[in-house]
């Protein structure tokens, strides 16, 4: 036998490479061939449903880069498909007619897509969701005027709807059964889900099975068995998934269903494993990746010399969101011999459900509230008797310690299904690397980087074990005023504080730093929509004088020229400004302004005058601009009108407070030539409509901005941005980036609670939105009078000696050292 084994691995997709992870921590003597028909490294798939919704791009979702590969000695083949297996010589020949050599095989085929007998399957216009490249291709041939059916309402198929009408398609659902998503709910559970459905716009037709798929070449529509007839450009069949098991028929081992494996992970051939959704277990196939990383676990221990640990099975559990409604499915939930204990509430879209047998657990349904998942999921692995839990079988009892819930867990527990972390791993990580943040925790053992269900049980870890553990979500502002953010907004709206100076009186140190004020005085314009006092003094030095401080104590002054379009006159007055003040550089900026840098304090006011524009806000954590590209106007590429769309944007949003700076973009089309994708809102122009698209980043962050939403008609666009705006400015922390906003609250829940929200709720951001533009006043205009008589004179430092004075001198300062940035525009 030789010192190094050949290991040919087949499939790169996530059982496989999950399980040679596993094998490389083993350090086992093997020389790894992977093949992977799919033309990309290996990758989250159950991200692909976040790409599809545009959450994620395709980039974010690899699992394994090719470097990775690399470092591990691992030769990869991508885009070559295995097209038979020799047992005997111990070799597999790929489909670009290369033979390679085995010792150990192991069969990571995972599954294809079931195509029910449908006529007309072949037609143009039809796919399945299961790859990267049926995403890519579903995304490109989505849009707004897009008619598209989904034949499935399962898991998949949900998800497939619900990307498809972010993309802006209107969707049907074609279901065979009574009730949606029966394997994991039951048909109450399923009703809410149809309900939400409904409420999104998407068509839901049950108990109907497709017969044909109707087309002159291409899809134009589908026959449903009761004779109804749709209308349709786009088809996408997710009727289930079959194990792909032909290679492992040619290589001789049993299968039935799947490849039958053991319990130590072995098929009925020595050399020949298998791992993932192509194996079955005791009877049973896997369609979820959890059992899969516990199944290559097992395997990497068996084929690495450490035959020992059993895998055992897993029980059946989803814990998903299915357009924006959370869903947790567990166990045996059938009532037969069991004894079935509910809650529902319709207004609220919750149901709970559990079944309990003998004293004990079988199964569970939570729809609309999964928090409670995983003491279900303890209750389900341990077999505990319930005889003591009667009265919390429901509800869990009241409990002041948040930590508790999570400490009664036990260490193997499964935390993050879907990257299979357990409880033990994240309390290692906290212990031995140090680990005291959400992100730190993800970098470290990925957990929550998959579907991100589990991210408040993390969270609840780590505020339980981490001692230093800092809640990104509720961050404090600083010491004077001791409370998160969130709480301190509750506070001035229930107490209905007005004023800077009373919140420190009542609720911090009486003072305030230079921290802590322009952060109360920004919550206090945002929650009274622009009506409480204003205390200039409570803001930053640049916010006081309207412009913005240079390293040498000048300023720099940028009018606002909307959507960059500006006149003959207007450049002629900037012109004869410059003249005037001698203005050391006239520079146009990134974001299609024009600055002018060097003015010194004292002039401001006057310049103001003579420029006569509003002011460009480059100077405050408010709106800054809206950069635009041409469009239909002049560019033969051009789908949408972006200039008029940018500014009228600009003209919506501006002299608006938010809690940082946001700029923004339009284009006219995908080609992105104002860089709308990496904006805090962009508008992207598409055939029919427009993607409103927001989070996105290009300075010391770079970002791709989510779809927020697509809608066909400008209005649409810009009602869309108004939502998210609000939004964001009464959700995010002070000094929150739409990035990192968009980022800790995800942009399904964004969604969610603004394109999507109920009609109420959209009414009442708009409402604020516009009670604080009704309230907004252009800066220049309003400091054209000094509001005290020091506020545009300078300051000489040796010879002012009153406190005022000194504490101004110091603020500017400050601001010398924080805004002294040339990338302010
Ligand atoms: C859109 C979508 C959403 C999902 N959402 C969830 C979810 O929310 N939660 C959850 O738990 N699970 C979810 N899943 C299921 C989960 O992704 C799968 O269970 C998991 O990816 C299966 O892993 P696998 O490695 O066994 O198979 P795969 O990931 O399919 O990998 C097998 C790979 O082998 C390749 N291959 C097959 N035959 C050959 C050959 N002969 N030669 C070369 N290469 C070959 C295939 O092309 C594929 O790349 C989702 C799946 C999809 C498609
Ligand atoms: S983004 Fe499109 S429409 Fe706008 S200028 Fe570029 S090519 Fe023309």
């Amino acid at each position: 036998m030789p010192d190094r084994e050949r290991l040919v691995v087949v499939g790169n997709g996530m059982a496989g490479m999950a399980c040679v992870e596993q094998i490389l921590k083993y350090d086992a003597p093997f020389d790894i061939t992977v093949f992977g028909d799919e033309t990309h490294t290996n990758y989250n798939r159950v991200m692909l449903s976040s790409v599809l919704a545009g959450e994620k791009a395709p980039d974010d979702i690899v699992i394994n880069s090719p470097e990775w590969y690399r470092r591990h000695g691992i030769t990869l083949h991508v885009g070559v498909r295995i097209v038979s297996v020799d047992p005997h010589t111990k070799h597999v020949i790929g489909d670009d007619g290369a033979v390679t050599p085995y010792d150990k095989l192991l069969l990571a085929t995972g599954s294809s897509p079931w195509m029910p007998p449908i006529d007309g399957l072949t037609r143009d216009g039809v796919f399945v969701f299961r790859t990267l490249d049926d995403t890519r291709e579903l995304i490109r041939r989505s849009g707004p005027e897009t008619r598209a059916i989904v034949i499935g309402g399962g898991l998949l198929g949900l998800e497939a709807a619900r990307g498809l009408q972010v993309q802006g398609c209107q969707v049907s659902v074609v279901h065979l059964m009574s009730t949606l998503m029966e394997r994991q709910l039951d048909p109450d559970g399923g009703y809410y889900l149809v309900g939400k459905m409904e409420e999104l716009g998407v068509n839901v037709l049950l108990g109907r099975t497709t017969v044909a798929i109707l087309g002159n070449g291409h899809v134009e529509a589908v026959a449903l068995s009761d004779g109804t007839c749709l209308d349709a450009d786009l088809v996408v069949v997710a009727a289930g998934i079959r194990p792909n098991i032909d290679l492992a028929i040619q290589a001789g081992v049993i299968c039935n269903r799947g490849i039958v494996v053991n319990d130590f992970m072995e098929t009925s051939h020595p050399d020949v494993f298998a791992v993932g959704e192509c194996v079955e277990h005791r009877g049973v196939c896997y369609g979820l990746v959890a059992p899969l990383y516990e199944q290559g676990k097992v395997l990497a221990a068996t084929m690495s010399g450490h035959r020992g640990p059993t895998y055992q099975g897993t029980i059946q559990a989803a814990k998903l969101k299915i357009m924006g409604v959370d869903v947790f499915s567990a166990g045996d939930w059938s009532e037969q011999n069991a004894e079935p204990v509910r809650f529902e509430d319709r207004a609220l879209g919750v149901y709970k459900k559990v079944t309990v047998r003998d004293g004990k657990l079988a199964g569970v349904i939570l729809v609309g509230d999964t928090s409670d998942s995983h003491r279900y999921m303890e209750w389900l692995r341990t077999g505990a008797d319930l005889a003591t839990q009667r009265r919390h079988l429901l509800f869990p009892p009241p409990s002041a310690d948040v930590g508790l819930d999570v400490a009664e867990m036990s260490d193997t527990a499964t935390v993050c299904g879907c990257v299979g972390v357990t409880k033990g791993q994240i309390i290692e990580a906290i212990h031995q690397c140090g680990v005291n943040t959400m992100s730190l925790l993800k970098e470290t053992t990925r957990a929550s980087t998959g579907c991100g269900s589990c991210t408040s049980l993390c969270q609840g870890l780590l505020r339980a074990v981490a001692p230093d553990f800092e809640d990104e979500q509720k961050r404090v502002i600083c010491g004077c005023v001791p409370f998160a953010e969130d709480r301190l907004r509750e506070i001035l709206r229930s107490e209905r504080l007005k004023s800077v100076q009373d919140v420190l009186e009542i609720y911090g140190n009486g003072v305030g730093c230079e921290v802590c004020k322009p952060a109360l005085s920004y919550m206090l314009d945002m929650l009274w929509c622009g009506d409480h006092d204003e205390d200039r003094s409570a803001r930053f030095i640049n916010d006081r004088v309207h412009a913005n401080i240079q390293k040498d104590g000048t300023f720099s002054v940028i009018p606002r020229i909307r959507g960059g379009v500006t006149s003959a006159a207007e450049l002629r007055r900037i012109a004869d400004v410059a003249d005037k003040y001698q203005v050391p550089m006239v520079k146009i900026t990134g974001s299609q302004r024009i600055d002018l840098l060097g003015i010194r304090k004292a002039d401001l006011p006057a310049v103001w005058a003579d420029l006569g524009m509003p002011s460009g806000q480059a100077y405050t954590k408010g709106v800054r601009m809206v950069k635009t590209c041409v469009g239909t106007e002049f560019c033969r590429f051009g789908t949408q009108d972006s200039t008029a769309a940018g500014i009228e944007l600009e003209r919506r949003f501006e002299q608006l407070f938010t809690p940082h700076k946001v700029k923004m973009a339009t284009v006219g089309c995908p080609r992105n030539c104002a860089e709308a994708t990496v904006k805090d809102i962009g508008l992207i122009g598409v055939e029919g409509g427009w993607q409103v698209v927001v989070g996105g980043a290009a300075g010391k962050s770079v970002r791709k901005a989510d779809l927020l939403t697509t809608v066909e008609t400008t209005e649409q666009a810009l009602e869309a941005s108004e939502l998210f705006f609000q939004y964001y400015r009464e959700h995010a922390n002070y000094l929150e980036r739409t990035y990192d906003f968009v980022e800790r609250f995800g942009i399904e829940k964004i969604r969610k609670e603004t394109v999507y929200a109920p009609e109420s709720a959209r009414a009442g951001l708009l409402d604020r939105l516009q009670k604080s533009k009704s309230r907004a006043r252009d800066a220049w205009l309003e400091g054209r009078t000094p509001r005290h008589p020091t506020q545009f004179t300078v300051i000489q430092p040796l010879e002012e000696t009153s406190e005022r004075a000194v504490r101004l001198q110091a603020d500017e300062a400050v601001a010398v050292r924080r805004d002294a940035h040339g990338g302010a525009t």
